[in-house]
């Protein structure tokens, strides 16, 4: 049986982490989708699709998990495509694993079998609360695996989001 889960991982953090694991120990393989992937640069969207493969690939391999497959999606704006669009980037898949209300339709009504896996500590497991945490220069690392950190090191990306929270106007 082969999996599928989406997100856009900026940055892959905790509550991923736990989520993909708990889907690789129960199919074959799991297709880890890179969505938004031409994003980055951007303070909703720091970090570029090679990035974030990096942060995820690194940190199941840390944990001994190497049943899965990352695949980078770019946008398309058009959601009734969009799946179709999934479809042609990935190996086949049996079920559809997500939160996100909108994927879950639309892949429902593409005739997938569709789980929503529990959320862990959603409030501070969260992309949005841990590049908050970047900027206002709080313990974000507690938040990720260590070889997210690693990552964010070696890129400067720290740095990246300073500068992309600066205007031209000061
Ligand atoms: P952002 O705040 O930037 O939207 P996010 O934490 O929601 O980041 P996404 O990449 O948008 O992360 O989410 C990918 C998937 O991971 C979604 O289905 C989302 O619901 C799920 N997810 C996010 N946080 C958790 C968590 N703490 N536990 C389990 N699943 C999570
Ligand atoms: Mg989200």
């Amino acid at each position: 049986m082969r999996a599928l889960y989406i997100g856009r991982f900026q940055p892959y953090h905790l509550g991923h982490h736990f989520v993909i694991k708990e889907i690789a120990s129960n199919v074959d393989e799991v297709i880890i989708c890179i969505g938004s992937a031409q994003r980055s640069h951007e303070l909703e969207n720091p970090f570029t699709a090679g990035e974030r493969y990096l942060m995820i690939s690194k940190s199941l391999r840390d944990d001994g998990i190497s049943n899965f497959y990352i695949v980078p999606i770019l946008d398309v704006n058009w959601n009734a495509v969009w799946v179709s669009h999934v479809e042609s980037l990935v190996p086949p898949v049996d079920v559809v694993f997500t939160n996100n209300p909108l994927i879950e339709r639309l892949f429902e009504e593409r005739g997938y079998e569709v789980h929503a896996p529990l959320l862990f500590n959603r409030k501070e497991y969260s992309g949005s609360e841990i590049r908050r945490r970047m900027l206002n220069n709080e313990n974000w690392a507690v938040l990720v695996p260590d070889a997210v950190t690693e990552v964010i090191k070696e890129i400067d990306g720290l740095r990246r989001i300073e500068n992309l929270r600066r205007s031209d106007t000061e």
